[in-house]
């Protein structure tokens, strides 16, 4: 059986890591963009850790500092045009999803003119700056992905800009900077990450070195899924109840499975899971939890083989027992009226990620598993 397996991006992990290997930064340039949220690159001492190693290397630098969740296209035009009047050698993106996925798109529209519509269509040139990430959240994996995300008001969904020039050059993984991620978002992240596992191995292009990445991220999730189901939402102090070796693990696991959808891509799982963070303004990683449960119970029933190994890999004794698990972690699940539920089948069905699926669903299908995973 053939196999392609690519991930170009250099990884340095561990406490302090920014600035144990400061030197690294030199190779991209005299300037940096930094680019981020509203708040959580200060509040968890990432932006100050990589300022302080930019100073130490004689690395100008200006902030961008205005990326939203589910980032917008207008977002990162903003964004490039703050990178070009500052003459940006590099971008360095620091936060979750949201803040990397829009230093990949500030990266491309930094180098070249581009229309909005010759983003969204995949017409990216060859001028792309070197992209440098920081995860302050564990589920993404975008530091090793080369999509990113868009929020796309004109198809009324989340658009995925795929290209290998948007693979970041580097990424550092220290967990010090997930420790105060509230506990919702912590879950959220994390079974974005498990979902990512979990779907490449449910994928046409799975592999050996695939499913080898997903299973370790599927394990490493599982043994931190009884500590974070007893946590109370009300927690005084989420960093004493996550400790930090917990925190890393699941980092890793995320950049884990990061590397399995680089190479597989994501199934009809995540295809439904953007209406529902388009439309209902559900999280990313929730999204794709609500639904996973229910098509991995519809593959157990189509392709029992391929279910069991995915249970295997889990530790669980049938697609029943993963829908609890989910559950003690998601709480209340939100509900979709009929309607929804056939518009977004609609909206799933004619994505890429369909072609991804070993067992691929029929659009009657996804409305059964919108129906089985949504409350009433
Ligand atoms: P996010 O949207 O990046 O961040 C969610 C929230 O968490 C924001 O309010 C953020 O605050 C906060 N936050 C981030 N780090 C924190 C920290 N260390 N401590 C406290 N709060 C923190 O969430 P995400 O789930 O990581 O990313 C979701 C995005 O990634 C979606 O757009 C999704 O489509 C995309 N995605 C991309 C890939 C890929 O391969 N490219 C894969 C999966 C998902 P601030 O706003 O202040 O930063
Ligand atoms: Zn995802």
């Amino acid at each position: 059986m053939s196999e392609t397996f690519f991930m170009p991006t250099r990884l340095i992990s561990g406490s302090d890591c920014i600035n144990l290997h400061a030197d690294r930064f030199d190779a991209f340039g005299k300037k940096a963009l930094l680019v981020t949220g509203a708040h959580s690159a200060k509040d968890c001492g990432a932006e100050k850790d990589v300022i302080t190693a930019l100073d130490s290397r004689g690395i100008a630098y200006a902030i961008f500092d205005r990326v939203m969740s589910n980032p917008t296209v207008e977002c990162c035009f903003e964004g490039a045009a703050v990178a070009k009047e500052e003459g940006a050698d590099f971008i360095i993106a620091i936060g979750g999803g949201s803040p990397m996925d829009a230093g990949k798109i500030i990266a491309i529209l930094a180098g070249q003119e581009l229309t909005h519509e010759a983003l969204l269509t995949g017409g990216i040139g060859s001028s792309v700056l070197p992209i440098v990430m920081v995860p302050t959240t564990a589920g993404t994996g975008s530091e090793v992905t080369q999509y990113a995300i868009l929020t796309n008001d004109i198809l009324e969904t989340k658009t995925n800009i795929v290209s290998e020039r948007i693979f970041p050059k580097l990424a550092f993984l220290d967990a010090r900077y997930t420790q105060n991620l509230p506990l919702a978002t912590t879950i959220h992240t994390v079974l974005d990450a498990l979902s990512h596992a979990v779907e490449g191995m449910m994928s046409v292009r799975t592999g050996a070195i695939t499913n080898a990445l997903a299973i370790e991220a599927i394990q490493r999730v599982m043994a931190a899924v009884p500590l974070l189901a007893e946590i109370k939402a009300d927690t005084a102090d989420i960093a004493i109840a996550i400790p930090i070796d917990v925190r890393q693990s699941l980092m890793m696991a995320s950049t884990l499975a990061g590397m399995v959808i680089a190479n597989t891509g994501t199934t009809v799982v995540h295809a439904m899971g953007y209406s529902l963070t388009y439309f209902h303004d559900i999280d990313h990683g929730r999204a794709n939890a609500l639904v996973l449960p229910a098509y991995l119970s519809h593959v157990a029933e189509q392709n029992p083989d391929l279910a069991q190994k995915v249970l295997k890999a889990l530790d669980l004794p049938s697609p029943d027992a993963f829908r609890k698990t989910i559950d003690a972690l998601l709480g209340t699940r939100e509900s979709l009226n009929h309607e929804d539920v056939q518009r977004f089948a609609k909206m799933a069905i004619v994505t890429r990620n369909i072609g991804n699926c070993i067992v691929k669903p029929k659009v009657e299908t996804i409305e059964m598993l919108f129906q089985e995973s949504m409350a009433g």
